[in-house]
């Protein structure tokens, strides 16, 4: 008898503005080092320095630039649960995340903040142990292949879904005020969903490919 191989699907997962929350913490600590009263609510673009005056925006850059920046970013409300719910349905979660760059003090190149990539993995470490050995950091994530794309960054979902939609990829842009306006250019292969329906998504376009 010929034997059914479900084949489980691989998900990147995005961190930042997906499962970890970047803005709740710069907001907060900006907020406290110099009086203002800035909330997330006023991030209404993905290049979030741009919806701040240029001072602002250098402030910003330097503090999540500062070492053990990401070390303790909260955790996104139903972050956890949501996680749970992909691994329970079979999915192979890989965390795909961008580390900061910043110009290297010798050189001037722009490279990776080490800073940033160590905070990330003890975050991880921390909040997701049962994913501390799937981490995958590139700022070209349309360089991996995958059945989905979890993420925020309107800009990632797009490059990512031109490069494999062809495969039957699916994008799921998580809904963000910073996404919000901006039109999707493959809506077969892009779902914009709230965090909490991730899973759901997932499970139903997986369905229908079987
Ligand atoms: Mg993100």
């Amino acid at each position: 008898m010929e034997s059914k191989v479900t084949k489980k699907p691989v998900v990147l997962l995005d961190m930042d503005g997906v499962i970890a929350d970047f803005i709740a913490k710069l907001l907060r600590v900006y907020n406290e080092r110099w009086g203002a009263t800035f909330t997330s609510a006023d991030v209404t673009h993905y290049e979030f320095y741009e919806c701040f005056p240029k001072e602002v925006a250098k402030r910003l850059y330097d503090i999540f630039n500062e070492p053990g920046f990401f070390r303790d970013l909260p955790l996104v409300d139903g972050a956890k649960e949501m996680v749970e719910k992909m691994l329970t349905f079979g999915c192979e979660v890989e965390l795909c995340t961008s580390p900061s760059s910043a110009p290297l003090v010798k050189t001037g190149h722009y490279a990776l903040n080490a800073n940033c990539a160590k905070d990330k993995v003890e975050w991880v470490h921390e909040h997701f142990p049962e994913l501390g050995n799937n981490i995958t950091m590139t700022r070209r994530k349309q360089l991996l292949q995958a059945d989905f794309l979890v993420d925020d960054s309107h800009g990632n979902i797009e490059k990512w879904v031109a490069a494999h939609q062809g495969n039957g990829s699916v994008g799921i842009l998580v809904a963000q005020p910073w996404n919000e306006q901006l039109s999707l250019s493959y809506p077969l292969s892009t779902r914009r969903v709230q965090l909490r329906d991730v899973p759901a998504a997932i499970e139903v376009q997986t369905n229908l490919a079987h």
